[in-house]
């Protein structure tokens, strides 16, 4: 697993507008080893978004901190890149498909040549070689994300942030977005913090799963997925390991609606009985 390349402590984040206050998250730690692939899954509206924000540091926690490589997050650090949920909103509709994946390489110093291997290489990576002159309205959604994730790869990030990527794509093309993340996550040694509510897609993405309670959010478990590491969507997800994690995590996010806490033991080995 490596050192932490990610390491959340008591981070609390309180939005304070207008009069209105709401607690998003009350206190959540949790480490991130360099390498990992870590999914945080909870409800909607759990404060998923807010926490990976300050992972990232576009907001400031009102408490607490993060570190990345030892160092306090105080502004969006580089080497660090992000895959938003709504591609739409992500990609430039006036830019062309290979300008919008360019576009974050402006602050690097780098000769266009190398910008443009760079480039060429992260649409080959995530099977697009041939849309760079294309405008990304003019392709699917699953395309558009596939787009912002060749975006965030072309920057070479060391950690890649995704904040429920494919909530908004058809369950096809989503099942093929879940593989590419493995994928380019096996080949190119990229740490992976990756946010949903989907307790299936936590599972069969995860080398670890965080599971996050209602808001305010804490860490309500985690948990290690002892899946094998060749995963694929017709085995792994018939698997009775499988079911047997997402029970889990299902039975974890329900008593973290309810303010309980499930018993730590050993019901993770127990097969799942009819609720
Ligand atoms: P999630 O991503 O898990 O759906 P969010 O982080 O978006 O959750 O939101 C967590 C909580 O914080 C919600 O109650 C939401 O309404 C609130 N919230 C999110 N952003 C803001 C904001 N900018 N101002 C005030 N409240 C916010
Ligand atoms: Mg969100």
């Amino acid at each position: 697993m490596g050192d932490a390349m990610l390491d959340v402590r008591d981070l609390r984040k309180v939005y304070e507008a207008a009069g209105r206050r709401v607690e998003a998250v009350r206190d959540l730690s949790f480490t991130v080893g360099a390498g990992e692939l870590v999914c945080l899954v909870g409800p909607s509206g759990c404060g998923k978004t807010t926490l990976l924000r300050c992972v990232g540091g576009l907001l400031t926690p009102t408490a607490g901190e993060v570190l990345l490589r030892g160092r306090r997050v105080t502004g969006p650090p580089p080497g660090l890149a992000f895959v938003f949920q709504e591609y739409g909103r992500s990609l430039f509709p006036w830019m062309r498909v290979g300008e919008n994946v360019e576009l974050p390489l402006r602050q690097k110093r780098l000769t266009r040549d190398a910008r443009r291997v760079l480039v060429a290489d992260a649409l080959r990576s995530v099977g697009l070689a041939d849309t760079a002159g294309a405008y990304p309205w003019q392709l699917s959604g699953g395309m558009q994300q596939r787009v912002a994730i060749a975006r965030a790869l072309a920057y070479e990030p060391d950690v890649l942030l995704m904040d429920e990527p494919f909530a908004a794509v058809d369950a096809q093309t989503r099942a093929d977005l879940e593989d590419l993340v493995r994928a380019l996550w096996r080949e190119r040694g990229i740490t992976v913090l990756f946010v949903t509510h989907d307790i299936d897609e936590a599972v069969y993405l995860g080398q670890r799963v965080v599971v996050l309670s209602a808001s305010p959010t804490v860490v309500q478990e985690e948990l290690e997925i002892d899946l094998p590491l060749e995963r694929d969507q017709l085995t792994t997800r018939v698997a009775p390991r499988f079911a047997e994690l997402r029970t889990r995590v299902y039975r974890q996010i329900q008593a973290a609606k309810r303010g309980t806490a499930v018993e730590k033991t050993d019901a993770a080995d127990q097969a799942p009985s009819a609720t």
